[in-house]
């Protein structure tokens, strides 16, 4: 596996390109070699002269340490244990080798020719087999946004029988002016992007390394979802709070960007699809989460609310929603986490002025009774009982249903029987990392009409999103109306 990296000096410039040399760190002068934990990276300079000089980075990987060096939760190349592509092809493995081994000037760092380091370069990258399952259609879309040229040429699957076409693999050529360390953070994000695979396991610690390694260009790439979701390898819980943190690094709804349950397939960049639906005129269909508030708030309406609560309100995408409701005359947001509470408030703020008057967000943990949500014709639970541990939530049934004990609920949870259908979501997982529980459709209904016997509540569902014949609809909505309302009213006054 190769990568070669060629500085062209510029005309008139005072400096040798073989200063791409104290750029790397590495004397163009030397071989150099490096112990990986996969195999043996060397770095060598095949041309060194004033006017141009290459670096090459070589990776050996050992297939062998390659399956030995796995541990539990590694992705397993399976048949091809032993015989794969991974020692050829531009992968993981070769970003993981230009961190170690390029890791200073990955991180803009040069001691010696600071300028440099924060000087725009004449490159060109060449790497002669990239994984690209999507073909050099791909390539360009990822790359030419960040100001490369790019020349992407098939391979052929076998140049001796020219009729079984091309593989899936790429000679890749990218030529461009920018700063060494914006290359490398280009190669190290967008290699196992377009391989769409990573040779370790994924933990929380990889969004990480993608905001680092992406800042300056992954904010405004036009391709960034697709980008996040690959380099995540669609891991559906950290592509979520990937996108969610990108949105709030430029301000934008994390929603505008499907940040919430969306279709993990293999699509390419630029083909976003949300949970899989009816296409209708080749419009994008609308997410799950639009089709959440939507099917809310038609609830709210239909109970005849004016005076709401968001419990839970998160960021506030209901309360946005809500606030351009003339129906509704007082919209509350509450949630326990000050920080989810900044940005609601932030967003509320930024609301037309008759809108932003009828909103307050303030803090508040559903489990413990609270005297001034008495009162409410409506409350709202969007996406929050599965995260409140099992042992807490009968607390959030006493303080919502028995203390508060609003005309109206409406409660939203996933319905676990369709993490079948999301591909991203390992058997057995939850949507979110921080859900306790995620429940069939019959534990919701047991569950929301042991709470309507209890608090005195009838109770209707409905389904959320796109119904499928065999596992139902994403989301479930419970809409619990209070029967009796005399008793209440003799409690509120006692
Ligand atoms: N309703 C929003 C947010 C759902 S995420 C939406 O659908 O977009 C769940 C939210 O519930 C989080 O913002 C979390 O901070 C909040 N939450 C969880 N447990 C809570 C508790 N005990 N009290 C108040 N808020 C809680």
């Amino acid at each position: 596996m190769l990568v070669t990296i060629s500085c062209t000096r510029p005309v008139g410039a005072e400096w040798p390109a073989t200063d791409l040399g104290y750029l790397l760190h590495k004397n163009p002068s030397r071989r150099q070699t490096f112990e990986q934990s996969y195999g043996v990276a060397h770095v060598l300079y095949p041309e060194a002269s004033d006017e141009r000089c290459t670096a090459a980075l070589l990776l050996e990987i050992d297939p062998v340490r390659l399956v030995r060096g796995k541990s539990k939760g590694t992705p397993d190349f399976s048949l091809g244990q032993y015989v794969n592509d991974r020692p050829y092809a531009a992968s993981s493995l070769l970003s993981v080798a230009i961190s170690t081994v390029f890791g200073t000037a990955l991180h803009g760092r040069c001691a010696q020719r600071p300028e440099l380091a924060g000087t725009a370069l004449d490159l060109r990258i060449e790497l002669p087999a990239v994984p690209c399952k999507g073909g050099p259609e791909y390539a360009e879309r990822v790359f030419a946004p960040l100001g490369w040229t790019v020349a992407a040429t098939p391979l052929p699957l076998d140049p001796a029988f020219p009729e079984w076409g091309d593989s899936h693999y790429l000679r890749l050529e990218l030529t461009g002016v920018l700063r060494l360390a914006e290359a490398l953070t280009h190669l190290y994000v967008l290699l196992p992007v377009l391989d769409g695979s990573k040779h370790y396991w994924l933990d929380t610690a990889e969004i990480d390394k993608l905001l680092r390694f992406g800042e300056g260009w992954l904010t405004a790439h036009p391709e960034r979802e697709w980008i996040t979701r690959r380099y995540l390898t669609r891991r559906h819980t950290l592509v979520r709070t990937a996108l969610a943190r990108l949105a709030e690094l430029d301000d934008q709804d994390p929603e505008e960007l499907g940040a919430l349950e969306h279709d993990y397939d293999d699509e390419g960049p630029g083909t976003e699809t949300t949970v899989p639906q009816p296409v209708e005129s080749g419009e994008r269909a609308p997410s799950l989460a639009v089709l959440r508030r939507a099917a809310v708030h038609r609830a709210l309406l239909t109970e005849g609310a004016s005076r709401v609560l968001d419990l839970g309100c998160g960021q506030g995408a209901l309360l946005l929603e809500l606030a351009a409701d003339r129906a509704l005359t007082e919209i509350v947001g509450v949630d326990v986490s000050m920080r989810e509470l900044k940005i609601a408030a932030r967003r509320v703020r930024r609301l037309p002025e008759w809108q932003a008057r009828r909103v307050t967000v303030r803090q508040g943990a559903l489990t413990y009774t609270d005297a001034s949500l008495r009162g409410y014709d409506a409350a709202v639970l969007m996406e929050v009982i599965e995260h409140v541990d099992a042992t807490r939530l009968k607390a959030l049934e006493q303080a919502v249903f028995g203390a508060a004990a609003p005309g109206t609920v409406v409660v939203t949870t996933p319905n676990s029987e369709f993490n079948v259908r999301y591909d991203g979501l390992d058997a057995g997982a939850f949507r979110h990392s921080d859900h306790r529980f995620e429940w069939t459709r019959a534990e919701f209904a047991d569950w929301a009409h042991r709470v309507g016997a209890t608090h005195g509540y009838a109770v209707r569902f409905e389904p959320v999103g796109p119904e499928d014949a065999e596992v139902g609809a994403s989301t479930q909505m419970a809409v619990f109306t209070r029967k009796n309302n005399d008793d209440d009213a003799a409690k509120g006054a006692a």
